[in-house]
């Protein structure tokens, strides 16, 4: 017999209190575009306050500077986004800026010839995470455009460059999210999620459960 609408959400509700894990369950954006394995674990073991690094309070004090030095009417700053995925999962991020209809991201960068363009105006185009997030915030806020700003690390020049709302691309986070939903329903039973691999080669390096792989499988030591 099919369950009727929404009961397994509530149900889900019910084994959520009786585990005593928050409800609604987030998964933030940003997660989404690293490794996979990383944001259930983050999730389940509740880590992401303690996860910021060094180049993460950097781009928050960027944000503050705009904020507090650039007055500009109608603009609205650090809106926060949701957008309901499943069985009490919700995906949350933050928008850095809304103008009227338009998303506006600001990106502090360093530049370095022998990792990237070497300068700001060599840059052809914003990094793959930087628009997935931007294109996630677009079409959990139902916008179509948005701008991603791009500042200069040695003098705060800046770019900003254009992203247009991409729904397909949107449904491939969503089913990154669901990746994590399974990962984290593993932890919850005793099972680690092994079949989880990294995105990128070297994000293992400066992981905060670098430990915890190591003592199951070390991923950094085979073709991801
Ligand atoms: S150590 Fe590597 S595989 Fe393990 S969670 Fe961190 S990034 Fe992912």
């Amino acid at each position: 017999m099919e369950n009727p609408d929404g009961l397994e959400t509530f149900n889900q509700e019910i084994r959520n209190r009786i585990a005593g894990r928050r409800s609604p369950r987030k998964i933030w954006v940003t997660s989404l575009s690293f490794c996979l394995r990383k944001a259930a674990l983050s999730t389940y073991l509740e880590t992401s306050k303690y996860e910021r690094t060094g180049e993460m309070l950097l781009g928050t004090l960027l944000h503050r500077w705009v904020q507090e030095n650039v007055e500009f009417e109608g603009i609205k700053f650090e809106v926060p986004l949701e957008y309901e995925i499943a069985d009490g999962w919700v995906l949350v991020g933050k928008a850095d800026a809304i103008l009227g209809d338009k998303i506006l991201e600001f990106k502090l960068k360093g530049f370095n010839p022998e990792n990237g363009p070497g300068s700001l105006n060599g840059m052809e185009e914003p990094s793959k995470t930087w628009k997935e997030q931007l294109n996630a915030y677009l079409n959990m806020a139902g916008l179509q455009e948005g701008y991603i700003y791009v500042f200069d690390r040695d003098g705060l020049d800046f770019r900003y460059f254009r992203v247009e709302k991409d729904e397909e691309a949107f449904s491939k986070m969503l089913g990154r999210a669901r990746v994590v939903m399974t990962g984290v329903g593993e932890l919850e039973q005793g099972k680690f999620p092994a079949w989880i691999k990294p995105r990128y080669t070297n994000e293992c390096d400066s992981c905060i459960f670098r430990a915890i792989c190591g003592a199951i499988d070390r991923p950094w030591e085979r073709p991801t």
